[in-house]
């Protein structure tokens, strides 16, 4: 029977993982080996991914992924568990001590430094430890793969400087992901640190301690942070770590990385270690006794001849290795680690690659079906087990925790869809209706701030530049600031309660459906505020493919800039259904999304992906200070675009339109305006009123004029099959910098005027549904209108996004990519709409 059989509630044992490559290596490392205890708990609304907890953890896979599973269903007599209690008799070990923590973070010269490399599991503190002593703000999330980069602080505690590097989430050290390899070639590099710091989920060590044990084997110096001891604690479980701590000979403190508890006993400990380490101290380093020894795990008969074996000509060829070194040189080759194997080749170690292939044969004989990598992960995880079997004790859970309670509701078969869906709503409802309440003050904030810098200066090309061309550029986008900011506190709150990885859970089935991932859903979502940020989001997917898909479909997510425009064109053309055009537009651009993911799938990203082995972290009340930076982090790559790019593409923007200057024209306008001022027979408001009309002739003109309007010309009859003038042909050239510059363009063109007063809109509404051709025919009918709008929402997303793309994707082909895939795409759905709107 295999794994995807079990029925809701049911218990199993593994009896084996059969597959092959990645899918296989991983899931033996997360725990699924033989003798494991496993239930399935509850199956996603759509029946697919299943939710299964293991090794006392939560993890979602496929059914696909599941069928590779053998198990042998259990009964209903007593959990493995309680087993563990009877053998068990510990005493109490609790929180050694609760001296608060308190950085320093003054300089000094005489200090010792210790380079500290935080290596862990993901979603067990490693950055909460970062930002507690380090006074950071990185990104914590409940939710793996939320640290994506290395990032390095420091702290100055007592005589030493410490300082510490954030490394990204681990379950092991075998060259799988991206991550891990890098990882380990940090580790073992010569820029490597000088102790390890192990954070571990002092509620989940059977697998973190995984990991702990593949460091300790390859020689490092390790010392390991208990972490989430609070959690243990309030589930009332008993943990000697002292003995444990002797049994791996790695020190172990327990902390609460959350608030800083432990933090001074663990750096304690850690100077400790780094001077043991360097004054080579007995009590430190004793192979039988001492509290950081080496670990030498028993591999079973068969493996451990086949490593003894293999010793033998790897010391022949690395003549100073150690005899740590060797056996683990021996192990890494018999797993087929292929970094390793490389070495050997490159090394010309012949001999060693003949001893192995000899050995590989009389293995796999001797051995049958099961293999190496299957026996050394079994030996790791069974050595792991022996040793919480003496140490751990679990208090009897005799009624489902909280968390198991939680989900059975949201991702409950009937409920989950809708409680999903309504958290959506609210999502939204909130950005758009309270983010509108702040905008208006930032709209006459910028409005005032540019009347106020124009009295300021003198007239002229400066004064312009500055009041039309930078602060409305920048301006028109700053004003988005605070839907942003709301989605991302949304989002914030989403991934820091654990939500996020149920919602990754629930959306799977159809996610794959477009070929996509379930964590693909959410830098999706966040695409809706800012397309720069949502593709930085993308780096928590593991799978190569699915992560290029989501990129490169993530700009037809309407983002906020496009939103003035639908707004403008929808109020001027449809007044009375607007909200439902807009509706329509975003579901336009999901749509559109959803069928590019499909056909990509099909074509570029074609053939086997990683599994989606996914941890459901149990749910934890998110911290204020978290929530909050993390929306800031994000917030703060959107306000960077606009200080970089979007400020640049206004000056560009700005100069196309303002130059060559008419002084002809100007000369004549001006006469007519001071005819206009001697003119007695009129009162001075109508004076102001012509006045103000012969102004904006002339920006129009001059506009028409312009190196844009001659580009907008020269476009035109590229986009005239899709129902386009030259005008609004201007606007979207200008749009290539910022989608939001269309708004303003359009202003310029059709009124004179760039102010985005809501006079000044309403105005600009008006003219946009008057405009008439030369022919005498209106500009804008609604088939245009819609034409338009489709154009917007696909074409060219921004040159920031662009360039995120280009970056994340590491290659600028894949920005070019973008930019002709979506402009071509733009045009054909345009063309499509238009030619059909007119024969109907
Ligand atoms: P990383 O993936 O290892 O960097 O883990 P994070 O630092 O992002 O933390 C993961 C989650 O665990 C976050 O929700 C943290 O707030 C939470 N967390 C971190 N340390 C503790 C702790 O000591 N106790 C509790 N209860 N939660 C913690
Ligand atoms: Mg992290």
């Amino acid at each position: 029977m295999n794994l995807s059989q079990l029925k809701v509630g049911q218990r199993a044992v593994i009896q084996k993982v059969k597959g092959t490559g990645q899918f296989r290596k991983r899931i033996l490392e997360m725990g699924f080996v033989q003798g494991k205890e496993i239930v399935s708990v509850q199956n996603a609304p759509l029946y697919d991914p299943i939710h299964y907890k293991i090794l006392g953890y939560d993890v979602s896979l496929r059914r696909r992924d599941a069928q590779q599973v053998e198990i042998k269903v259990l009964g209903d007599e007593s959990p493995q568990v309680e087993k563990v209690e009877q053998q068990a008799s510990l005493t109490h070990h609790g929180m050694p001590s609760y001296k608060p923590f308190s950085p320093k973070h003054k300089e000094d010269k005489e200090l010792i430094t210790i380079k500290i490399a935080l290596v862990g599991n993901p979603n067990c503190g490693k950055t909460s430890l970062f930002n507690q002593v380090s006074g950071a703000n990185e990104h914590v999330g409940n939710y793996s793969g939320v640290t994506v980069e290395a990032k390095t602080g420091y702290i100055l505690y007592g005589a030493y400087r410490l300082e510490i590097i954030d490394l990204p989430g681990a379950y092991s050290l075998s060259p799988y992901s991206p991550e891990e390899l890098y990882i380990r070639e940090y580790l073992t590099s010569d820029k490597r640190p000088d102790i390890i710091l192990n954070v571990l989920d002092a509620c989940n060590l059977e697998r973190n301690l995984y990991l702990s044990l593949q460091l300790k084997e390859m020689g490092l110096p390790v010392i390991a942070a208990l972490n989430m001891f609070d959690e243990l604690e309030r589930k009332k479980d008993i943990l000697d770590y002292p003995k444990l701590s002797a049994l791996l000979g790695i020190p172990m403190i327990p902390t609460i990385c959350r608030t800083g508890i432990g933090l001074s006993a663990l750096f304690d400990e850690l100077i400790s270690l780094y001077e043991g380490i360097k004054a080579k101290d007995q009590e430190w380093l004793n192979e039988e006794s001492g509290k950081a020894r080496p670990l030498r795990l028993n591999y079973g008969l068969q493996l451990e001849a086949a490593i003894e074996e293999l010793s033998r000509p790897i010391q022949q060829h690395y003549k100073d290795y150690t005899a740590m070194q060797i056996r683990h040189l021996a192990i890494k080759v018999l797993e087929a680690d292929r970094v390793y194997l490389d070495k050997l080749e490159e090394d010309r170690a012949v001999a060693v690659r003949y001893v192995r292939e000899e050995l590989q044969k009389e293995l796999r004989e001797e051995l049958g079906q099961a293999d190496r990598e299957e026996l050394i992960a079994d030996a790791r995880y069974g050595f792991i087990s022996g040793a919480l079997r003496e140490t751990y004790k679990r208090k009897k859970q005799s009624q489902a925790s909280l968390s198991d309670r939680i989900d059975y509701i949201v991702t409950h078969k009937f409920l989950g869809f809708p409680i999903f869906l309504c958290l959506m709503y609210l999502m939204f409802y909130t950005t758009f209706e309270f983010g509108a309440i702040p905008m208006d003050w930032i709209d006459s904030g910028v409005g005032a701030l540019g009347e106020w810098i124009a009295t300021l200066l003198p007239e002229g090309p400066i004064k312009d530049l500055i009041v039309d061309g930078i602060i409305a550029g920048v301006g028109g986008v700053i004003i988005f600031l605070p839907n942003i900011l709301i989605l991302y506190l949304f989002i914030s709150l989403f991934e820091d309660s654990g939500y996020m990885a149920r919602a990754a859970f629930i959306m799977d089935k159809l996610m794959h459906k477009m070929g996509l991932h379930g964590k693909s859903f959410i830098p999706l979502v966040m695409g809706f505020g800012c397309n720069v940020p949502a593709i930085m989001a993308t780096r928590s997917i593991e799978s190569r493919k699915s992560r290029m898909i989501t990129m490169l479909v993530l700009p037809f997510m309407s983002c906020s800039a496009r939103l003035p425009v639908y707004i403008l064109i929808a109020g001027a053309l449809f007044p009375s259904s607007s909200s439902l055009v807009l509706f329509g537009l975003y579901l336009f651009g999901v749509a559109v999304a959803i069928i590019s993911a499909r056909l990509m799938r099909d074509s570029l990203f074609s053939g086997e992906d990683v599994p989606f082995v996914m941890e459901l972290p149990p749910y934890r009340v998110p911290t204020l200070r978290s929530v909050l930076r993390q929306m800031w982090t994000r917030a703060k790559q959107y306000l960077q675009k606009m200080g970089t790019v979007i400020l640049f593409a206004s000056i560009v923007i700005w100069f196309l339109g303002y130059f060559p200057r008419q002084e002809e024209a100007r000369k004549d306008f001006d006469e007519r305006i001071a005819a206009i001022e001697q003119y007695n027979e009129l009162s001075q408001e109508e004076k102001q009123e012509q006045i103000n009309l012969l102004n904006s002739q002339f920006s129009q003109m001059q506009q028409e004029k312009s190196y844009i309007g001659r580009l907008g010309k020269f476009t035109e009859p590229a986009l005239r099959p899709l129902g386009f003038d030259w005008k609004m042909s201007i606007s979207l050239l200008s749009g290539l910098a910022a989608k939001e510059v269309v708004v303003s363009t359009l202003g310029v063109i059709y009124t004179g005027d760039a102010d985005d007063s809501d006079e000044a809109q309403e105005r600009l509404s008006q003219r946009i549904a008057q405009e008439k051709r030369a022919d005498g025919s209106p500009s804008f009918t609604p088939l245009v209108a819609i034409s338009f709008l489709i154009f917007v929402l696909i074409y060219f997303p921004c040159v920031a996004t662009v360039i995120a793309i280009a970056k994340e994707a590491g290659s600028w082909k894949w920005g070019a990519f973008t930019v002709i895939f979506s402009c071509g795409l733009a045009w054909l759905l345009s063309f499509a709409v238009y030619q059909i709107g007119l024969l109907l």
